[in-house]
Parts: structure tokens; sequence; C-alpha cells
């Protein structure tokens, strides 16, 4: 009788200790989850500021080679209240910025055919993105920030921000 109570303790305790370790992965991705969410909330600024950028400028993006500056130096950005940290991801303390895709440089927005699956931004290991590759899934765990062409952002998987902007910059 004994060694069945024992039994019994010992299958408890690892189906608590089970419990536990899930709990914990789940809050873990939870929070890594809500981390990207910020990012796209703290990017919709940036995303709005391009397109009062674009109305100001015949319906043009900026440049790509030095948006950053012409954004800022823009009446857009005072509208947007846009400062300098708004070009990069909070949660990583910058490592992670908020980048402008290359091949969007000076491009007429009203020109695009799907400008909601036209990626314009998206967290990157710099300020543009040069190629799509260099979204990586380390930045939030498989995770990135995103903005399209209609001033939207939302969290995507970075496969799928890859597979976007590849897309986009075919066309
Ligand atoms: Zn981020």
């Amino acid at each position: 009788m004994g060694c069945v109570k024992k039994l019994v303790g010992a299958c408890l305790v690892v189906v608590l200790v089970t419990f536990l370790v899930e709990l914990l992965i789940l809050g873990i991705q939870n929070q890594r989850l809500s981390e990207a969410g910020d990012c796209a909330k703290e990017m919709r600024k940036l995303a709005q500021a391009l397109i009062l950028y674009s109305e100001a400028y015949d319906d043009r993006y900026p440049p790509a080679r030095g948006w950053k500056k012409s954004l800022l130096a823009s009446p857009s950005a005072e509208r947007a209240v846009l400062q300098d940290d708004d070009f990069a991801c909070g949660a990583k303390s910058g490592r992670i910025r908020f980048a402008f895709a290359s091949w969007m440089g000076s491009v007429d927005r009203s020109t695009i055919e799907r400008p909601e699956d036209t990626l314009v931004l998206s967290e990157y290991d710099g300020d543009v993105i040069s190629t799509p590759e260099g979204i990586l899934d380390r930045f939030h765990h498989g995770r990135v920030a995103i903005a399209d062409a209609t001033g939207r952002t939302r969290v995507v998987t970075a496969g799928a921000a890859r597979a976007l902007a590849r897309a986009a910059k075919t066309h």
C-alpha cells in the first residue's frame, strides 16, 4: 500500500512540475508576443509620418538613402510628433531598428497595386532594408513588427515579413 501511495505522490509531483513548466513557457511566449505587439504600436507613428510625407511630396515616399533625415526635416515629422527614438524597437534597446524598404524609396504610392500587402517598414538590423533576408528570426523569437503601404502596422512571423519584402521588391 505504501509504495502505491509513493508512486501516486511521485506522479502528482511530475504532473505538477510539468504543468508549472508549461505555464512558464506560455508566460514567456506571451511576453515575447506582447513585445512585438508594442513595437507594432510604436511603429504606427512612423508609418503615419511616411504617409503624411508622401501627401506633401506628390504621393512619393522619401528617397531610401537618408530617408530618416528627409522625414525628420519634413513638416510631416512635426505633425506626426516624430522624434529620433521613434526609429528603433523599444524592446531591444535600439539594437533593432524600424527600417525603410530600400526599394520603396521615392515610389509613387498611387501606383502601388496592393498597398495592404506591400511592406514598407520592418524591424531590421539597420535603418534601410537592403535585402529581405536581413529580417531575422532572432528579433522577437520569430516575430517582427511591420508596416504596409496603407500605414497600418501588425506583427507577423519573420518568414512572412521576408516573403512580403521579396514580393514588394520584385514589383
Ligand atoms: Zn521590436
